[in-house]
């Protein structure tokens, strides 16, 4: 018989692995999913002050980055573990992959250890349809949604659901990526249209979600495509060197960003002035700044993703995966019975003696 020689129940730590993930999606719908971690976002960002907030912490190589996102309020802490890789699906593999932990500020010890490639998806999408439905005009019904690969159906989803979004225009530089798109939303009550290029994707669109992956500054939107009125959900621009608008652009919008100091360092308007006025959203969403005020203006939410949206949908996971079971207890701490005999539980745990060969008589 094996015997676990660390065996606290208040040292297994819930784990939610991707399996499970996925079907808390399929029990919860995943609009409805998308609508819960949204509400999560934005009681977080009424609260904003309370959050102890820091800009990610970032690992780059010439192909990409690792970052770690922490914040923490007085009840909990949480940090993100995510790569960007933009040369990854050539090789097979995804561009961001993510794990995460949420853990109690008052003893230290972990609540939850969960996978967040999903996770992201699911937040990036939900912090979307935030924004838009502080920003984009109240009577948008068409989105353009230029990159569509990973995260493209998710962020479609969450417009439809939150945004009231009925008609979806696809643009992609690989052609593959926009079928698949397409196949994916068929079925979902949208209305998709695959387009040749970007200028065809924004014909009509009150929204225009740019969500591409390249190690570069890009042009994905030129000043001339940007008409007046429009909400520009801008995904892809996340990393010093990696952005997708051109710079005139941003001098005709007004900007809405998460965490201004990471922003600056990772968004858009790393290609600014570092004094340029920008809009904090969290203080749109408490009231204390305007979000859209006229309809000719182009409103540009600058998305680099911040760690209280991941806090937020950490949250959710929590609560969700303890309602329906759908977590894996993880021996993930050592804890022995007597706190500072830290030792002797290693010393318990040694294989036991073989019992030594009976001798013939
Ligand atoms: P992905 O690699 O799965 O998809 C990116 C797509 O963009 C690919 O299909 C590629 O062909 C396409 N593309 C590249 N250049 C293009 C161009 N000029 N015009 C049109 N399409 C182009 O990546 P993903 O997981 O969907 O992520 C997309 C981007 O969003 C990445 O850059 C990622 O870092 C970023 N991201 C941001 C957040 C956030 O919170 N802001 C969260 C997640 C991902």
């Amino acid at each position: 018989m094996t015997h676990n020689p660390n065996p606290s129940d208040k040292a297994l730590v819930p784990f939610v692995s991707v399996d499970h993930m996925m079907q808390l999606i399929h029990r919860t719908g995943i609009r409805e999913m998308i609508a819960g971690i949204a509400r999560n976002i934005e009681d977080d960002f009424r609260r904003w002050e309370q959050f102890d907030k820091t800009p990610r912490v970032a690992a780059h190589s010439q192909v990409g980055v690792i970052e770690l996102m922490p914040t923490a309020d007085d009840a909990h802490y949480a940090f993100k573990y995510v790569n960007g890789h933009p040369k990854n699906t050539a090789d097979g593999l995804q561009t961001v992959t993510a794990f995460g932990l949420l853990a109690d500020m008052d003893t230290g010890y972990p609540l939850l250890l969960s996978e967040m490639t999903l996770l992201t998806a699911l937040r990036t999408a939900a912090m979307s349809a935030v924004a838009a439905r502080h920003l984009a005009p109240k009577d948008a019904t068409t989105m353009a949604m230029i990159g569509n690969g990973a995260q493209a159906e998710f962020q479609s989803l969450a417009m439809q659901a939150l945004c009231g979004i009925t008609d979806v225009r696809l643009y992609d530089t690989d052609p593959a990526a926009t079928a698949k798109c397409a196949a994916n939303l068929a079925g979902t009550g949208l209305t998709v249209t695959p387009c040749r290029s970007a200028e065809e994707a924004i014909q009509g669109a009150g929204i225009i979600t740019t969500c591409t992956a390249d190690k570069r500054n890009a042009r994905v939107l030129t000043d001339n495509m940007v008409g007046a009125g429009v909400h520009i959900n801008a995904i892809g621009g996340d990393c010093p060197g990696k952005t997708e608008l051109a710079e005139a652009i941003l001098h005709r919008a007004s900007i809405f960003v998460e965490y201004p100091e990471q922003t600056r360092i990772e968004g858009e308007i790393q290609q600014l002035d570092a004094d340029h006025p920008v809009t904090e959203l969290w203080q749109v969403i408490t009231g204390a700044a305007n979000g859209r005020s006229d309809a000719r203006q182009i409103t540009l939410f600058d998305s680099v993703g911040f760690a209280i949206e991941d806090f937020s949908a950490l949250r959710y996971v929590h609560d969700a995966a303890r309602a329906t079971g759908l977590n894996l207890p993880l021996d993930l701490l050592a804890d022995p019975d007597d706190p500072r005999d830290l030792f002797g539980m290693v010393m318990r745990a040694a294989p036991a003696r073989k019992a030594a060969p009976v001798e013939d008589a």
